[in-house]
């Protein structure tokens, strides 16, 4: 018998001993509430000493390209979303469920590394005079996607005409 069990079994006839001691129960009632008493202590006993299991383990629920989900492995770009959808759970009672720290990402670091440069090209979260610099002198970046999307053909053909110099 183990150790705990054993405990669960001390305690429940401990417990039954002192209520009895002092209430009247009928003869018939002894045995359900020792039952009750006992089924309790193994639940409290249980919730203790099996903590849930993360679906990965913590150090590998973030990657630079992923998150995962640490209650059912969903992985993905951004937990937040998920959490809130899957688990009913915020970040914060995320975090505290899994004990990770407050720094503890649920975003992808290259992906809000990509998202927040995206958003610096495109002046967001900033207003007006930066959005105009940011559209009169374009990042060598947006002159590409530019250059790309046939908008300014001389960029184009230029780093073409490089290509087919380096090629020669
Ligand atoms: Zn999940």
């Amino acid at each position: 018998m183990s150790d705990v069990i054993k405990m669960e079994r001390e305690l429940t006839s401990e417990i039954v001993s002192s209520f009895l001691r002092y209430n009247r129960l009928p003869s018939d009632q002894v045995a359900p509430l020792i039952s009750d008493i006992h089924r309790a202590l193994v639940g409290l006993s249980k919730s203790d000493s099996e903590p849930k299991t993360p679906a990965v383990p913590i150090r590998k629920s973030v990657t630079s390209n992923y998150v995962v989900c640490l209650e059912c492995g969903w992985r993905g770009k951004m937990l937040k979303r998920h959490l809130s959808a899957a688990h009913a759970l915020n970040p914060d009672k995320y975090r505290a469920e899994w004990k990770l720290p407050r720094n503890h990402l649920l975003t992808a670091p290259a992906y809000s590394e990509r998202r927040s440069a995206v958003a610096k090209e495109l002046g967001l979260g900033r207003r007006s005079k930066v959005k105009r610099r940011a559209v009169s002198k374009p990042s060598k970046l947006v002159r590409v996607a530019r250059s790309a999307a046939g908008r300014t053909p001389k960029i184009a053909s230029r780093q073409t005409r490089r290509a087919v110099s380096k090629r020669r």
